[in-house]
C-alpha cells in the first residue's frame, strides 16, 4: 500500500505573537511540533503499513524549519518525507493550502490512501482533509477511530458520530482523517532516530509543481483575516449565603433578573 499522510507544524505553545498588520502568526522564534491530531495520522499510517505492507511518505506544507517535523514522522517509522516550502505560499488560506497539498499529490501520482489529522491546533478549520479529496476527486472518510479492515480496494472503517460510531466502507484512495481514539502514538527508536537524522527529504517549491500563482499565497486566498484576538474572559462571580432553600430561591432571582431564566 502507498500511504500517504498530510502534517502540519503548529506553534509549540500558546504565546504566539501576532502580526498587526497582516493578522498573521509570527511563526519565526516559536518552536515547531508536529499538530498533535497529525501524530496519530502519522501512527495509523505506520500500523497499515505493518499490518498490510507498503510504504509511508509524509507531507508537509510549511516553512523550511517544518523539514523537523518530517524527520520526527520517520523517527516513529515513515519512510519518506517531503517538505513543500516557497515564500510563494505565504498567506495561503485552506483553499490554497489544500490546492498545494493536492498538486504535490498528483506529483506522487500514485497512491491508495491519504491520511490526515481531524484538525489543526492553530489554524483549526477542519477543511484542509476534505479540500485535498474535493480536489482529487476521491472519498472522504472523516473522524475514523478505529479501521477494521482493508480489501478488494476498498476500506471498511469505524467512524465517530454524535451518538457513537458507525461502520462506513470507501473504495481506495480515499482522503481519511483520523480522530485521537485510533491508536497511541509510538515513541521513536534508536534505529529510528538514526535513519531520520540521515534520511534525505524531497523539497518541492511552487515550480516543482506547476501550481498556478493565482491559486497560491494571498492571490489564491479568498479568505482573509478581518481581526485576531485573544479572547478576554469576563468572569464575576458571587457566593450565595444562607440555607439551601434560601441559596435556590436567590439564585432563580438573580437569573430571573438578568433574564437568563
Ligand atoms: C485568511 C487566512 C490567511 C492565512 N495566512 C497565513 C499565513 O500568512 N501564514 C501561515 O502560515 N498561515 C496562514 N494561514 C493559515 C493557513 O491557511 C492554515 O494553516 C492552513 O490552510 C491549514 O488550515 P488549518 O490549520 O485550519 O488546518 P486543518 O484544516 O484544521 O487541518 C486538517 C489536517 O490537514 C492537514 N494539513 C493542514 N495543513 C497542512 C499543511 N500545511 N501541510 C500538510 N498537511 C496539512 C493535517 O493533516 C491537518 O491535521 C491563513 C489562514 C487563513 C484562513
Amino acid at each position: 500500500m502507498n500511504i500517504l499522510v498530510c502534517i502540519k507544524q503548529v506553534p509549540g505553545t500558546t504565546e504566539v505573537k501576532i502580526n498587526k498588520e497582516t493578522n498573521t502568526l509570527v511563526r519565526e522564534g516559536a518552536k515547531g511540533i508536529i499538530n498533535p491530531f497529525d501524530t496519530y495520522a502519522i501512527e495509523e499510517g505506520v500500523k497499515l503499513k505493518e499490518r498490510f505492507s507498503g510504504k509511508v511518505t509524509v507531507l508537509t506544507m510549511g516553512p523550511p524549519q517544518a523539514e523537523a517535523s518530517l524527520r520526527e514522522s520517520i523517527e516513529v517509522g515513515a519512510d519518506e518525507g517531503i517538505l513543500i516550502s516557497d515564500r510563494a505560499f505565504a498567506g495561503s488560506d485552506t483553499l490554497a493550502t489544500s490546492y498545494v497539498l493536492s498538486k504535490a499529490i498528483a506529483k506522487i501520482g500514485s497512491y491508495d490512501l491519504i491520511i490526515v489529522g481531524k484538525q489543526t491546533m492553530d489554524g483549526d478549520t477542519g477543511q484542509v482533509g476534505p479540500e485535498i479529496a474535493q480536489r482529487l476527486g476521491v472519498p472522504f472518510v472523516a473522524y475514523v477511530s478505529a479501521v477494521e479492515e482493508i480489501t478488494d480496494g476498498k476500506i471498511r472503517a469505524r467512524q465517530m458520530i454524535d451518538e457513537g460510531y458507525q461502520i462506513v466502507e470507501s473504495p481506495l484512495p480515499c482522503v481519511m482523517s483520523v480522530s485521537k481514539e485510533i491508536n497511541t502514538p509510538r515513541l521513536p527508536s534508536i534505529r529510528g532516530k538514526m535513519k531520520a537524522k540521515s534520511a534525505k527529504l524531497a523539497n518541492w517549491t511552487a515550480k516543482d509543481l506547476g501550481a498556478e500563482e493565482n491559486k497560491i499565497g494571498s492571490a489564491g486566498s479568498p479568505t482573509w483575516v478581518m481581526q485576531i484576538f485573544s479572547p478576554k474572559r469576563d468572569h464575576q462571580s458571587e457566593m450565595f449565603q444562607g440555607d439551601a432553600q434560601s441559596k435556590v430561591s436567590k439564585l432563580t432571582q438573580k437569573l430571573s433578573d438578568m433574564k437568563v431564566i
